[in-house]
């Protein structure tokens, strides 16, 4: 499969999610984050979006809620290359309705190597590396060419 270079901005846009049990967790976290997180841009699943927007300082562009399509739209996002930095606190104790909308979220965002973080420790080495602050070349899947690539493999040709 093709890759492409691409170059993460030292503006970033993160993703924000979290789990009902989480929410809180998610919240503290960025509160205490606040003015290192201010002038990067933001994202998240519904009711995380509402809450961190309606509880801090930062805009929150909100999608659908997650069980109700959000992280699906999220991984759309991550797809396109519009999403630099998952912010996604799952809860490991409690089964979800929408598991493999999250099991398709940590796959796409994987797949695309996104710094991505489930926890406030790893959410902290994220957020304190000299590269959260500058730019960052990556080489990630050419969806695109894959297309292409795929088509001329199979000879779709009658
Ligand atoms: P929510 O979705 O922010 O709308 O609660 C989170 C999730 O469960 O994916």
């Amino acid at each position: 499969m093709k890759s492409k270079k691409i170059t993460v901005p030292k503006k970033k846009t993160i993703a924000l999610v979290a789990h009902d049990h989480k929410k809180k967790e998610l919240l503290e976290w960025v509160k205490k984050h606040e003015d290192k997180l201010k002038g990067h841009n933001f994202i998240g699943t519904g009711t995380t979006a509402a809450i961190i927007s309606n509880k801090t300082s930062l805009d929150v562009r909100r999608l659908s809620s997650g069980p109700l399509g959000g992280d699906q739209q999220l991984g759309a996002l991550i797809s396109k290359g519009e999403i630099d930095i998952l912010i996604f606190f799952w809860d490991p104790l409690e089964a979800q309705p929408h598991d493999p909308d999250v099991k398709a979220l940590l796959r796409i965002s994987t797949l695309y190597d996104i710094a991505m973080a489930t926890s406030p420790t790893t959410a902290d080495f994220i957020l304190s590396s000299p590269m959260f602050l500058d730019e960052y070349d990556k080489s990630v899947l050419d969806s695109e060419y894959s297309v292409e690539e795929r088509i001329e493999r199979d000879n779709f040709e009658d």
